[in-house]
Parts: C-alpha cells; sequence; structure tokens
C-alpha cells in the first residue's frame, strides 16, 4: 500500500521549505496541488519533476475514492495546498481521515504555517492557545466571538484585508477596547510588519493604514495580558 504524505509548503518567502519536503515532493509517484499553477512555480524553483494533479475545496469530495484507490494500489501521494500546511483552513482533512479510516499510512511533515510564526512573535502567552482559523462570514459568527469571551487562552484568527477592520470592531464590542492583540500581516514576505496594542489601538492604526496582504490576528485570552 503506498503512503500519503501531507507537506508544508512556503507561506512567502520560498526558502522556507525543508530538505525532506523537497526530498519526498520528488520521490512520490504523484502530487496533489490546490492549484497547480502556483505550486508549479514553487516545483519548478526546486526541480521537482513529480506529476502533479489538482485536489482542491471544489473537487477533493469527487476525487477521495479516486485517490483513495491510487493509494491503495501502491502509490505514495504527496499533498499540497497553496501556502502553507494542507488541513490547516486548506482542503486536506477529508483525505486524512478517509485515508486513516481505509488504514492506510499518513504521515504530515513538520513545516510552515502562517499561526505559529505570528504567536510566537506576538508577545502573548504562547504555551497554551486556540487556533479559531477564519471566522464564518455571517451566520454564527457573533455566536461563536461570544462563546470565545470567557476563554483564557490566547486566541488566534486568519483574517483578509477587506474584513480585518470590521472584525476588530467586532471584537472591541466583544472583548473591550483594552484586548491586547499583536497583528501580523505578510509573513516571511517582504512587507512583513507586526502591529501590536489594543484593539482600539489596532482600530486606530488600521483607519490610517489601510490593510493590504495577509493577517494573522493573535488576541490575549481573558485575563491574561
Ligand atoms: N494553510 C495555511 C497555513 O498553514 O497557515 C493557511 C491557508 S489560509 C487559506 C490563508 C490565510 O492564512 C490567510 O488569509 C492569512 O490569514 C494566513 N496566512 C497565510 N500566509 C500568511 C502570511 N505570509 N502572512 C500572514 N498571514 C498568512
Amino acid at each position: 500500500m503506498g503512503e500519503l504524505f501531507v507537506v508544508p509548503t512556503p507561506i512567502g518567502n520560498l526558502g522556507d521549505i525543508t530538505y525532506r519536503a523537497v526530498e519526498i515532493l520528488k520521490e512520490v509517484d504523484l502530487i496533489l496541488a490546490e492549484d497547480t499553477r502556483t505550486s508549479g512555480k514553487l516545483l519548478n524553483h526546486y526541480q521537482v519533476n513529480t506529476p502533479m494533479k489538482a485536489f482542491h475545496m471544489h473537487n477533493e469530495h469527487r476525487k477521495l475514492e479516486e485517490v483513495i484507490s491510487k493509494l491503495n494500489s501502491g502509490l505514495n501521494i504527496a499533498l499540497i495546498s497553496d501556502a502553507g500546511t494542507p488541513g490547516i483552513s486548506d482542503p486536506g482533512f477529508l483525505l486524512v481521515r478517509e485515508a486513516l479510516s481505509q488504514r492506510l499510512k499518513v504521515s504530515c511533515l513538520p513545516g510552515p504555517t502562517a499561526l505559529i510564526p505570528a504567536l510566537v512573535q506576538s508577545g502573548l502567552a504562547s504555551d497554551r492557545f486556540v487556533f479559531e482559523g477564519f471566522l464564518p462570514p455571517k451566520k454564527g459568527r457573533i455566536k461563536r466571538l461570544e462563546m470565545l469571551l470567557y476563554e483564557t487562552r490566547t486566541l488566534i484568527f486568519y483574517e483578509s484585508p477587506h474584513k480585518l477592520l470590521k472584525t476588530l470592531t467586532q471584537f472591541r464590542e466583544i472583548y473591550g477596547a483594552d484586548r491586547e492583540v499583536s497583528i501580523s500581516r505578510e509573513l516571511s514576505k517582504m512587507f512583513e510588519e507586526t502591529f501590536r496594542g489594543t484593539l482600539e489601538e489596532a482600530i486606530r492604526h488600521f483607519n490610517t493604514h489601510t490593510p493590504k496582504g495577509e493577517f494573522v490576528i493573535c488576541m490575549a485570552g481573558f485575563y491574561n495580558k
């Protein structure tokens, strides 16, 4: 039986990939990529010539059976996403769950993901944390935020630039203006920046500095400055 390798890829800087990740990508029989054009650039850079097929949120249900039968027939397959670790706010979970239910071997390589550098450089408590990923866009959003009101662990959210101010404003309403946040953008890229301060200060900052790029919001837990 073949093995499924979940392979993290850079979140910006092309150099942020492990030697082992490149080796595995060269050795496997097939690479499943979220976007074959995006991943093609990375694979070219590292001279990986392994055949590649698309595996993304629009076809993952449909492709599941085919991928599992390839693994069952002995092919080794690597799963990559556009950036970071597959399965972390990216496709991957369904395939991992299905492969495990068929008693196939699954290995996730350690590697890049945006939440960890954002948390560690936030200066907020990093011994215990909660990763919330993207908030629901509409239905259930406020309820989710209210459920986190008394959460004492550091909270981590992914957010898009055009929703950042709206989200920070909702946070202020629910968690109070003094709650500490650290907001990292464009991690590992040319315009990487981290803003640290209260929610009130963050809103003031992003009202005068239009949010651009990719963002991770880290917020102190309840009574946990
Ligand atoms: N799989 C990825 C990971 O392991 O972090 C996450 C993919 S998710 C579709 C994309 C979101 O991750 C972005 O909207 C942003 O919130 C966060 N992100 C990814 N790369 C980032 C970066 N270089 N700087 C800041 N945030 C980033």
